[in-house]
């Protein structure tokens, strides 16, 4: 009988229960949560529109308020990855014809501007040398020269680690019309931020760096300029899945009733609401402060290693201190390197990306890794791995 055969068996893959080893991550991100985050993604699944599920996401806008430093009624999560922040960010904002400049400093800026250009906008890019962020003199000429709708900055570009000083760019912006957009995927947690003092207009995140949660949501905020702007659009954000003014109104940002806009991914809810909470639990200052003394450490034992290791942002005041790009020593393979830190340590650094792909290590220090033991262990790591390392054939 035809219907009693299938015609694919279920997969011998399946047959075995996961087991995962633990690994350090201390590259680029994601990065470890702790154990209350994680068992708060094992409690049972709610509905989207169940009393407690908005009660907790009550709680995250709060504790996202708290991170972004803003009283932005329109602060939420995207049910997505980082790039889901990107995208939202620019297509609700751009419409087709629209001018955007875009500064290019490595990887990020580019994807954004392949964003931006699928949205309909004429891009500018800004680009700066790698590991060089755009001046606000640069930044004023492109403004006057192009009057675009919105300038959009990465504040912790992580291919290359260097760090955008956001300050003073928010009122530039607005003198000249723009809104000004930041990825700060990368920084959020752990540089300083401040969306409301530096009058910054759409601001994303991930929840999987420096906030230690899974990844899979991006946190978000928009300023009242930014929802004006959004309100004034002659045709809605051409995708439903990103329109704030709808996703805003699950959210209850509106103060209009909430309604169903999708089935929200509640396991990752709880686990950010907790992550959210230990975050929360610490001063935001005495957390940038412990980003800010553990990536000096790292500096400082980089150096002491005295293995030829510097590194890639040569200026300090342009250096992220969630993120730190080290130069590939000549006589060193990265990827041996990189081999035997997992295989050996269980820790795993981040190669280069994009353009810096072979070029650098990466080291994170983001959230629960920015603390001295944990500098320590990774600078033995990168210390035996240089000196010993695994050979990898090419
Ligand atoms: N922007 C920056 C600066 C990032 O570092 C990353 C992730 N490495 C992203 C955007 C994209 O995030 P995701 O991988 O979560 O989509």
């Amino acid at each position: 009988d035809n219907r009693e055969r299938l015609d694919v068996a279920a997969p011998a893959s399946l047959r075995t229960p996961l087991r995962l080893p633990h690994k350090a991550l201390m590259g680029a991100g994601p990065v470890n949560a702790d154990p209350r985050v994680l068992l708060a993604g094992s409690l049972p699944i709610l509905g989207h529109m169940h009393p407690e599920t908005i009660a907790v996401m009550d709680e995250i806008k709060e504790g996202l308020q708290y991170a972004f430093q803003t009283k932005n009624p329109v602060t939420l999560c995207l049910s997505c990855a980082g790039h889901g922040g990107m995208e939202a960010s620019l297509s609700n904002v751009l419409e087709p014809g629209d001018v955007a400049v875009i500064a290019v400093s490595g990887l990020w800026g580019h994807r954004a501007a392949d964003m931006a250009t699928r949205h309909g906008a004429r891009v500018v890019l800004l680009e700066t040398p790698l590991g060089q962020p755009v001046s606000l003199e640069a930044a004023e000429e492109a403004l006057a020269k192009h009057r675009p709708r919105l300038l959009f900055l990465v504040q912790c570009e992580s291919s290359t680690s260097a760090l955008q000083p956001l300050e003073g760019f928010g009122p530039l912006c607005h003198r000249y019309g723009a809104l000004l957009v930041v990825d700060a995927v990368a920084s959020l947690g752990g540089a300083p931020l401040w969306t409301d003092r530096w009058e910054l207009d759409v601001v994303y995140t991930g929840s999987q760096k420096a906030l230690n949660a899974p990844p899979g949501l991006a946190p978000i905020t928009f300023s009242p300029r930014a929802m004006q702007r959004i309100e004034a659009r002659k045709k809605p954000c051409s995708v439903y899945y990103w329109d704030v003014r709808v996703l805003g109104d699950y959210w209850g940002c509106f103060g209009r009733p909430r309604i169903y806009h999708h089935t929200c991914p509640i396991t990752l809810f709880l686990a950010l609401r907790e992550a959210l909470a230990i975050f929360a639990s610490e001063s935001l200052t005495a957390t940038w402060r412990r980003h800010a003394d553990a990536a000096q450490r790292l500096y400082d034992g980089l150096d002491r290693l005295g293995l030829g290791l510097s590194l890639f942002v040569e200026d300090p005041r342009h250096r992220t201190p969630t993120l730190t790009a080290v130069k590939v020593p000549p006589s060193v393979d990265p990827a041996s390197v990189l081999r035997t830190a997992i295989s050996r340590h269980g820790v795993e650094i981040g190669g280069g990306l994009g353009p810096t792909a072979g070029r650098i290590f990466r080291i994170g220090l983001f959230g629960v890794h920015a603390n001295p033991m944990t500098v320590d262990m990774v600078l033995r790591v990168l210390e035996d791995s240089i000196k010993n390392p695994i050979s990898v054939s090419k």
